[in-house]
């Protein structure tokens, strides 16, 4: 049954809507109560009002501090219709039925991020409305819940049907109790915060739905995407230029391929297969970046996630267009790029605005059966005044250049990671092997294929340099290395036997320096 709203109560901070929302409920005869800046903006535009405090017979105290917080308004709300004990106290006290209540909070997230004062945002924290909120929200039998401006249209459209239905009140109800638990969420992060405290004793995560997924990694398996309020660019706060509606693989590959092609300061492109990069290179223009990562595994980039770190021109976008590709991310496309994209209606383009900074913190998480774990992002970055030479022979400057930029490649590639390079483009990646052996001769295997599906010749690891997301355990990984052309290689160190992995090295004559830090990523 629909339920009439013959009294609503109205206290919101954003005045988004609130004359529309106050001018219908009116003209549907409901009697407006409201708390002091809400009652004058609905009395300023000529909307009966009255006033909460003139309502309850006690006034707004301790500068709005405790404006609702008395019997006749909560009991006006939690009182049961159905009930006669409830009918007869409230008749008792004088407390009159609540059936609609709108409220919105007080701006404690955007005080926040505004960089406001401690003592502000302490300000900021509403009492009085989450109180509101989950008291209306609990007796939704009989009571109309709205959190948010969004929803008013469909509540004012339901005015001259006779009032909402158990299923809207159910929904709204649903809705009251994210939004206060997100509220309380963010307090307590932004408290854990003051204190230094990255992991709180409690870790509540909380997103916005920000579309329902076709399904999840497999067609069986059902997903949904939600956003959280970190404004970090990249495929949560990007826009969707064209294409199909992107899938769950598809949102975590252009995620992993964002945030590698990130670590570059040149022109760069990364092309990502099953989270992993499968050519990743720099260069002086983005359309000979795509070309040179693309030379690294033709084979496997197709249907790959493309990502780069410069706005796409035309000429990029046709070469791109020209091998089937699932998704392009990019902080920008021109005119031309788009012209050439539209042909390619399924293709997807997501434009980011711009491109994040590697460097700064932030959580990742993960879930486990019974649990999550949380870390920090690996927001390491080596640079060359980290590098220490272990080998007789120091590397070239050109050498320096590559061996960077592989190490910043290898961690993003899951490990085991070996990864060779020359002239700023990968030219043999291997990833996600138990050994890492394995990894060092998939890579060299890969960069062999390539050579010959492009009849460029020998496998370009010849002369190429060679990066470790991690120690080499024994020499043996070095020597396939070495085995496979590289002549100088890049590696955290640290291990037991690292002097073995050493004398390995200069025996061959090749560089070696280490970064003293670790990629893993699994
Ligand atoms: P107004 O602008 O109408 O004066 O205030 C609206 C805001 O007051 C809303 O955000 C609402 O959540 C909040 N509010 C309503 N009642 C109380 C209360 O008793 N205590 C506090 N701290 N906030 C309240």
């Amino acid at each position: 049954a629909r339920l009439a709203i013959r009294r609503a109560l109205i206290s919101v901070s954003d005045k988004t809507g609130l004359l529309d929302l106050g001018r219908a409920l009116s003209t549907h005869g409901a009697e407006i109560l409201s708390t002091g800046g809400s009652a004058r903006a609905l009395r300023d535009a000529g909307i009966a009002v009255t006033e909460i405090a003139d309502h309850t017979g006690f006034p707004e105290i301790l500068d709005g501090r405790v404006k609702t917080l008395v019997p006749k308004v909560h009991g006006g709300i939690l009182g049961r219709r159905d009930l006669p004990t409830h009918q007869a106290q409230m008749a008792e006290h004088g407390i009159a039925p609540i059936d609609l209540v709108a409220v919105n909070l007080y701006p404690f997230e955007a005080t926040v991020a505004s960089g406001a004062p401690f003592a502000d945002c302490v300000e900021n924290i509403d009492i009085g409305g989450p109180a509101l909120i989950r008291a209306a929200a609990k007796n939704h039998d009989d009571v109309t819940i709205l959190t948010d401006p969004a929803q008013y249209d469909a509540l004012i459209a339901a005015l001259p049907d006779g009032g909402t239905t158990l299923a809207d009140r159910r929904a709204y109800a649903a809705a009251a109790y994210a939004r206060t638990a997100a509220y309380d969420a963010a307090i307590a992060a932004w408290f854990a915060g003051q204190s230094g405290d990255t992991f709180p004793q409690r870790l509540t995560l909380s997103g916005v739905r920000q579309s329902r997924l076709r399904y999840g990694e497999n067609p069986h398996q059902q997903a949904a995407f939600y956003t959280t309020s970190e404004t970090r660019p990249g495929v949560a706060t990007a826009r969707q230029a064209q294409g199909k509606s992107l899938s769950y693989n598809n949102l975590n590959d252009t995620d992993a391929a964002f945030e590698a092609v990130a670590e570059f300061g040149r022109p760069a492109v990364v092309i990502v297969k099953h989270a992993n990069p499968c050519g990743v290179a720099e260069a002086e223009t983005i359309s000979a970046a795509w070309d040179a990562a693309l030379a690294c595994d033709p084979v496997s980039a197709f249907g790959g996630i493309v990502a780069l770190n410069r706005t796409l021109n035309g000429e990029t976008a046709e070469k791109i267009a020209g091998i089937f590709t699932e998704v392009i991310v990019a902080p920008d496309a021109d005119e031309a790029a788009l012209a050439a994209l539209a042909r390619k209606k399924n293709l997807r383009l997501l434009l980011t605005g711009s491109v994040p900074d590697p460097s700064v913190p932030g959580l990742t998480v993960r879930s486990l059966a019974g649990g999550f774990l949380a870390q920090t992002r690996d927001n390491g970055r080596i640079r060359r005044e980290d590098l220490r030479v272990v080998t007789r022979r120091a590397p070239t400057d050109a050498e320096l250049d590559d061996l960077l930029f592989a190490f910043r490649v290898a961690k993003h590639v899951k490990s085991n990671a070996v990864i060779y390079a020359r002239g700023g483009a990968t030219v043999g990646i291997g990833a996600g092997q138990m050994s890492r052996v394995d990894s060092a001769r998939i890579a060299a295997r890969k960069s062999e294929d390539a050579a010959r599906t492009l009849g460029t010749g020998p496998a370009l690891t010849i002369g190429s340099v060679a990066a470790s997301d991690a120690f080499f355990p024994f020499a043996d990984g070095l020597e396939s290395v070495v085995a496979a052309g590289a002549v100088a290689v890049i590696q955290p160190g640290g291990s037991i036997r690292d002097q073995d992995v050493i004398d390995a090295a200069d025996r061959a004559g090749i560089a070696m320096v280490f970064t003293g830090m670790r990629h893993f990523r699994h």
